[in-house]
């Protein structure tokens, strides 16, 4: 070769590996810079680990901030940041994008997609979203009215948008978007409350819809002239009986993961719960109800059905199988084998072939007591007597429908060999409501929600807790499928994980962010967040300076024991000398007055059981939302009918319930309230310890 030609080639090859607005392809996703984090899991196959490793068991005690910045939203915030050519794009609650120099931390843009705030009602879990997605140039988010939107990643100006979902009904995005093959997947959320689940896939650059598959029957029984028609046709739609599904649609959402193979040239998606929850009420308790919880293999050039594996047949108890599912090469019975690997809400730990679906192994990762085991010659649980609530009775059991893990991601270290999965304890409580219709826009998980009024009393009680609830990060040898380490706390809805060649594991709990050594889970460094993080962090290099980005704020589910607190993104580096001002303390709200109340004539049983069925899933528990029994809004008729008939803060996220109950019911609401604020017990000041420590 001439000498000009190697240094064109060289020049060549080194403009490629330096960006030069080329932008994010297939290519350097398949092959990232170990600098960078392109996609939501940092490769397609979503392990979450970096190559970097400056920052190590030796040099991780000079960690310290390099920058920081703080947003508009005091909601919760699960993004992972995403770092290409110098720029660090994030995303905040409410579906707001903002792009920083990776390096300084100046803020380039920013992108509102204003939502408008009653939407964030339709969210069964906080107005949060967990990041974007890159692809040649321009930045992919989706929002919580069901939008996907493509920026431009210079500017942040739009590129074009879609409507991906049926405004009438109430479909979210929570989820990151990822880009395969030049076309955008995008799921939704919603299946508390009565929607149908899909996944689509929309031209990269055109933003027009390539495909989509749905995980649910079409309830007319018609095909949809989509992907999922054939294998319905063939298999699944047989697998649905008769049942509250066909006014709901079945749920089944795909609202977290997404995950490519390209050596196999298959896509892994995730699927939630039915809508509703209840077997009996959605499908007469009769079948499986495929796709419900569970994960398929689809093909990203048509979303053509592959193999499917469910993790919970007949699902009845929003376990979910849309958690994080992570593709790797394990040494399994003297060969390596190309697996995948979920921990869904229903505490057994998974390990299949990712060719094939073939259940490999399954375990218990936390305490289950609704099933005893799954049998690997059927792939299917054996399920615990009493289990499905029949005949009147209710189940309390391990696990609840916060899940053993939740959206949190894990991480694997191939170094290792383990996967880290921050696990969580919750016991559910499950039982028929004495009747069920499904109420359109509302919560329809088919459940008894006991309602205790002045003189009612529900005809099931949900019991005490047996035992505190707790968060665990587990360290889990998947081929052994066997704990390693773990490392135990009192907090449900730890954060995501984050592995490294550095020997580390970074994750955060009771507002601390620890690195852990990957091999023996003993504590190496940790810093005061002043707030929780429930985020995984990323990390990335610019300059030879290895840096680490956390998103901080509670909030999304399991985490509405703490007050709100502005969200923030701390970026981390070795000597980092940066300090970000401490966060107000909490301000206890004056004891409420009830000589200040006016009297109520509503009744305040009636009160109860609308309150059990709109209120108590946000201002059931405090502090995140106000508790209802505490608000000064309680002491009058007619502030209170503004705000909760009429939708006076609907642009703060408290839509108006004129559409489910009229004012007489409204009324009986406050009568209610007002009877729970004179017997209810005195509220633990909020600027008490927020971590219980
Ligand atoms: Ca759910």
């Amino acid at each position: 070769m001439k000498q000009w030609v190697r240094w064109a080639a060289a020049i060549g090859a080194a403009l490629a590996l330096s960006g030069c607005g080329q932008g994010v392809d297939g290519r350097r996703i398949e092959n990232p810079d170990p600098a960078e984090w392109l996609t939501y899991g940092r490769t397609y196959d979503e392990q979450r680990f970096s190559p970097l490793k400056q920052i190590d068991g030796n040099t991780v005690g000079r960690l310290g901030v390099a920058w920081w910045a703080e947003f508009d939203t005091d909601r919760g915030q699960e993004a992972t940041p995403l770092v290409h050519d110098g720029v660090l794009y994030t995303t905040t609650a409410w579906s707001k994008v903002y792009a920083f120099d990776a390096k300084t931390g100046k803020r380039l843009w920013a992108y509102d997609p204003k939502v408008p705030g009653e939407a964030g009602f339709n969210a069964c879990c906080d107005v949060v979203n967990r990041g974007v997605a890159l692809w040649k140039g321009r930045v992919y988010v989706g929002t919580i009215d069901g939008r996907l939107v493509a920026l431009d990643a210079r500017t942040g100006e739009v590129a074009w948008s879609v409507q991906t979902t049926d405004r009438s009904r109430p479909y979210t995005i929570t989820g990151a978007p990822r880009v395969i093959k030049g076309r955008v997947l995008i799921g939704n959320g919603g299946a508390e409350y009565g929607v149908r689940g899909y996944v689509s896939a929309y031209d990269a650059a055109s933003g027009k819809l390539a495909w989509r598959f749905y995980t649910t029957p079409n309830p007319k029984g018609a095909p949809d002239g989509a992907a999922s028609d054939k294998v319905f046709a063939e298999k699944a739609a047989a697998t649905w009986s008769d049942g509250a599904w066909k006014q709901t649609g079945g749920g089944g959402t795909v609202w977290d993961a997404i995950t490519y193979d390209p050596g196999l040239d298959l896509v892994f998606v995730g699927v939630g719960n039915g809508t509703p929850w209840n077997h009996k009420l959605r499908s007469g308790g009769q079948g499986d109800n495929l796709f419900l919880a569970s994960i398929v293999a689809l093909r990203p050039d048509t979303g053509e059905y592959v193999w499917h594996y469910q993790t919970t047949p007949g699902e009845s108890w929003d376990y979910t199988a849309t958690q994080h599912i992570m593709l790797a090469d394990l040494p399994i019975g003297g060969q390596t084998r190309r697996v995948v690997m979920q921990a869904p809400k229903n505490g057994f730990f998974y390990v299949l072939d990712a060719r094939t679906g073939q259940l490999l192994s399954a375990e218990k990762f936390v305490p289950v007591d609704w099933a005893e085991r799954i049998d690997l010659k059927t792939g299917r649980p054996v399920e615990t007597p009493g289990a499905r609530y029949l005949g009147g009775s209710a189940s309390n059991q391990m696990v609840g429908a916060l899940g053993g893990h939740n959206w949190h991601p894990m991480a694997f270290s191939p170094k290792a060999g383990l996967v880290y999965i921050p696990a969580q304890y919750n016991r559910g409580f499950y039982a028929d409501p004495d009747s069920f219709a499904f109420t359109p826009g509302a919560w329809n998980t088919g459940m008894l929600r006991p309602a205790r009024g002045p003189t009612t009393r529900p005809r099931l009680d949900r019991p005490a807790e047996r035992e505190p609830v707790r968060g665990e990060l587990i360290a889990w040898d998947p081929v052994a499928q066997k704990k390693r380490w773990s490392v135990v706390f009192p907090q449900m809805a730890t954060s995501g994980i984050l592995a490294t060649e550095g020997g580390l594991v970074f994750h955060s709990a009771l507002g601390r962010l620890t690195a852990y050594d990957a091999a023996t889970g003993r504590p190496a460094w940790s810093y005061d967040l002043g707030a929780r993080a429930i985020a995984p962090a990323s990390t990335y290099a610019i300059d030879g300076e290895q840096y680490l980005a956390l998103m901080v704020g509670a909030g999304g589910a399991g985490s509405r024991d703490v007050p709100r607190q502005k969200g923030r993104l701390v970026v981390f580096k070795l000597g980092g000398t940066a300090k970000p001002p401490p966060y107000p303390a909490p301000v206890d709200a004056p004891p409420l007055d009830l000589a200040l109340a006016t009297p109520s004539k509503g009744d305040a049983d009636r009160g109860a059981a609308t309150f059990a069925n709109y209120c108590a899933n946000c201002h059931g528990a405090g502090p995140y939302f106000p508790n209802l029994a505490r608000s000064p809004a309680i002491l009058e008729p007619d502030g209170f009918k503004a705000i909760v008939h009429d939708g006076a803060l609907k642009d703060r996220g408290m839509a108006g319930f004129s559409r489910f109950f009229d004012v007489a019911a409204t009324e009986d609401l406050r009568a209610y309230l007002l009877w729970a604020a004179k017997t209810a017990p005195p509220e633990p000041p909020k600027s008490a310890p927020a971590h219980g420590q």
